[in-house]
């Protein structure tokens, strides 16, 4: 079976998340994801999945490491620079 992301080499790998057979290079090891997943993980923790985008960074996060103001939601560093971020810790 061939890698389903890159289609080019041999699949030996699957995603815990998506359930896709990936081959070691779009596979992260250490998290069990292939690489598709990765990039809709919160890029915070990289545990949950990213509910929508950083209006200021542009990276995914989760509704537990981001903060929304209004229609938009930016990621709590920064939330913290702009001086929105309420909650205290983390
Ligand atoms: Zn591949
Ligand atoms: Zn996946
Ligand atoms: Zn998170
Ligand atoms: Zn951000």
């Amino acid at each position: 079976m061939k890698c389903e992301l890159c289609l080019l080499n041999e699949a030996s790998r699957v995603c815990r998340i998506c359930g896709r057979h990936v081959c070691v290079d779009d596979y992260v090891e250490d998290k069990g994801i292939c690489i598709a997943c990765r990039d809709t993980l919160c890029y915070i923790c990289g545990e949950r999945l990213a509910v929508s985008l950083c209006a200021r960074c542009g990276k995914p996060v989760c509704r537990l490491h981001s903060v929304r103001v209004g229609l938009v939601r930016y990621c709590v560093n920064c939330a913290r620079e702009l001086g929105i971020l309420h909650q205290p810790g983390n």
